[in-house]
Order: structure tokens, then sequence, then C-alpha cells
């Protein structure tokens, strides 16, 4: 009789849950979000490499990437608070579920050489 009562009464009040990922809770104020890099800025010293946590940086200077795994980023910020240049960023979204474990990749495209000056 008890089970009933309360059978009943779960049928006719709102759903405790939501069916994600169709319908998304709006983040909270100030939320760290996912972290972005404005790759044109990064001087790839490596600083977020050295500073994260987690461990989930890869920088290399001579290929001009830099790697993060999203699987293993804490979303802390401290990369962001440690990078010199501040081209790193989080967004106040939470990422996209993946239905792979992939690291995200950013490569620097070389800038043009500019001309030296005539003598
Ligand atoms: S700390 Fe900033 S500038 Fe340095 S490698 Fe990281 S993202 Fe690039
Ligand atoms: S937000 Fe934190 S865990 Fe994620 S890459 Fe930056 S320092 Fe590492």
């Amino acid at each position: 009789m008890f089970m009933t009562k309360n059978v009943l009464k779960n049928l006719m009040t709102k759903y405790a849950t939501r069916l994600y990922p169709f319908h998304k809770r709006e983040p909270f104020k100030n939320v760290k979000g996912e972290l972005k890099i404005d790759m044109d800025k990064c001087i790839l010293c490596g600083v977020c490499k050295l500073r994260c946590p987690s461990q989930c940086i890869k920088v290399d200077k001579q290929a001009k990437t830099w790697e993060v795994d999203p699987f293993s980023c804490v979303y802390c910020g401290i990369c962001v608070e440690a990078c010199p240049v501040k081209c790193l960023y989080q967004e106040g979204q939470y990422r996209a579920p993946l239905a792979e474990m992939d690291m995200v990749l950013h490569i620097q495209e070389a800038k043009p050489v500019e001309p030296a000056p005539a003598t």
C-alpha cells in the first residue's frame, strides 16, 4: 500500500530529471567551462603544461602544436591564470558529449615573415 501511494504521487508530479542531451540545463553563473585557446596569440612557452595539475597539456614548440586531453582536464583554470599572454580562456558552457576519447589538437599557422627594412 505504501508503494502504491508513492507510485501514484510520482506519476502526478513533475519529473525530477531531464532528458539529457535533448533538454539541457543552463550552466550556472561564472561556471568554468570548456578550455579554449587563441592559437595566434600563443607563444608556445609551455607554462600551462608545467602548471597543469592533471598533466593534460602537451606543447611542442618545434611542431608548433598545443594539445589538451579534455577527458583529463578538471577545468580548474590554473593554466588560464598562468598563461603570460592570456591566450587561454574558458567558456561558460560545458563540453558537448563525445562518442570517442581524443585529444584536442591545435596547430599554429606559420606567420608571414616581414621583409627586412632596406638599408
Ligand atoms: S602558457 Fe599560454 S602562451 Fe604559453 S604555451 Fe600555454 S597557452 Fe601558449
Ligand atoms: S583547466 Fe586545469 S586541468 Fe584543465 S588544462 Fe588547465 S590547468 Fe590543466
